[in-house]
């Protein structure tokens, strides 16, 4: 079978990389792709959100399957375009795409539902919100509605910086339309987990679950990005609160696309906080994470495209998912500036040598990355994915920070804590 790939990061290498792996793929597309999916696919040289490029595209190569990575293309409406000439998406119509790309309506659904979140008020006047904020209790947690790549979020301590970011969001419109709404809501303590199912129009399957690193310095300090690693399996999630996140989560989200007529059908990845009442929903995503994909796909033993052919055809009854007992750990390599700033056009030096020998403990996922005449530089901010896995956490750690070792270029930026401290506490 023919498959296009949607997207450009770590992600999109990862999933270039499992695709790669399954007997069915003949032909594999990367669009735009990177230097790391070209080692597995052909990149072809189009943005992930020109929706009409794209369409024109596929229409030309027939895919048997496109796999979108990030959320904007399936917010601009991707399913739908290539549903409209017969084309299979592994990603939610725009309708769906909607529990992503606005906070104020899925707050309000997962109410509805009676899933636990965080109680909210939401606010289209900057006076109101205003109000509102003075006589709620803090922290508070403000929230742009809209896309914001994650920074669109600020968790205020007083009330001088709960003005400052409702101005910043609402006044001074910092993230565009996505803060023509607001959200404020409680603060929320715990540990966070993200957590994977694939949802079809009949039903929903769990897929896994991870913990990721948002802040960019170790000890969880600094801004935060688009995630700086992840790990698995999870210490801290028993059986127990696996059914409880199953119960009180997925299979309510999945009675609200039903409620709702979704039709939804593809990965949906619920962002939760456990805290000592249970698991409470703090946003939903549409898609695999980014750096959790890297981690979450090589626990699979069943080919993607089954899974993907299984969730488009509401057939995910009937697929038996297969997976490896494996722990995974997986460390984000930056470029100097990230996330403000990035520098770019750095050049790249990868040493075989230092890496493990063999692929089944370790790959190295490239994200922002170009080869041009051979060389190969930094395009952007979230460079490398370095990946490692074993029996055990430590295990899988090690051979993590081995492919961290394998790779050079100025000023590279990485944590040295990941799957070893999460939450200001040790990882057993
Ligand atoms: P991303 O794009 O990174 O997934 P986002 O912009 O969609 O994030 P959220 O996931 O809702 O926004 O929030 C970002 C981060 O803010 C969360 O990962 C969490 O650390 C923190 N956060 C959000 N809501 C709360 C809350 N109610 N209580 C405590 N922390 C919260």
């Amino acid at each position: 079978m023919k498959v296009l790939v949607i997207g450009g990061g770590s992600r999109e290498h990862a999933l270039c990389w499992s695709l790669r792996q399954d007997p069915e793929v003949e032909k594999l597309y990367a669009a735009p792709g990177n230097a790391g999916t070209a080692l597995h696919a052909e990149n072809l040289p189009i943005a992930a959100d020109d929706i009409d490029s794209l369409s024109l595209l596929a229409q030309e190569l027939r895919p048997d399957l496109t796999v979108v990575g990030p959320e904007a293309p399936l917010c601009a409406g991707i399913t739908d375009a290539f549903g409209r000439h017969g084309l299979s998406v592994f990603g939610p119509s725009a309708r769906s795409a909607r529990l992503e790309g606005s906070k104020v309506w899925t707050k309000d659904l997962a109410k509805r539902y009676g899933i636990p979140t965080a109680e909210a008020r939401s606010f289209d006047d900057p006076r109101e919100a205003t109000s509102f904020s003075r006589g709620f209790p803090f922290p508070q947690v403000i929230k742009a509605d809209g896309l914001a790549s994650g920074k669109g979020v600020f968790i205020v301590t007083d009330f001088l910086e709960a003005q400052k970011a409702i101005a910043s969001l609402m006044d001074r419109r910092l993230y565009g339309a996505a803060g023509q709404r607001i959200l404020i809501e409680a603060f929320l303590e715990g540990v966070e987990l993200s957590a994977f199912a694939l949802f079809d129009a009949n039903q929903y399957s769990l897929l896994g679950v991870a913990h990721d690193y948002k802040r960019i310095d170790d000890g969880d300090r600094g801004p935060n990005t688009g995630g700086m690693g992840a790990f698995l399996p999870s210490p801290f999630v028993s059986p127990a609160l696996l059914r409880q996140i199953e119960e009180s989560i997925f299979s309510r989200l999945h009675a609200a696309c039903t409620g709702e007529r979704l039709d939804y059908r593809g990965v949906l990845y619920a962002g939760l906080m456990i805290t000592q009442d249970g698991p409470f929903l703090l946003e939903i995503n549409v898609r695999l994470g980014d750096p959790e994909a890297q981690v979450l796909l090589p626990t699979l033993k069943t080919p993607l495209s089954e899974i993907a052919g299984a969730t488009c055809r509401d057939e995910l009854g009937q697929l038996h998912l297969l997976r490896h007992r494996r722990s995974v750990v997986g460390v984000v390599i930056s470029s100097s500036g990230y996330p403000e700033n990035p520098r770019l056009e750095d050049r790249i030096i990868l040493s075989e040598a230092k890496a493990p020998a063999s692929e089944r403990q370790g790959l190295l996922f490239y994200g922002a990355t170009k080869q041009t005449q051979g060389i190969l530089r930094t395009s952007g901010g979230r460079v490398f994915t370095a990946v490692g896995w074993g029996d055990r956490l430590a295990e899988a750690r090690k051979r993590a920070y081995e492919q961290v070792n394998a790779v050079t270029f100025p000023d590279m930026h990485f944590r040295k804590d990941i799957a070893s401290f999460l939450a200001g506490r040790p990882v057993p």
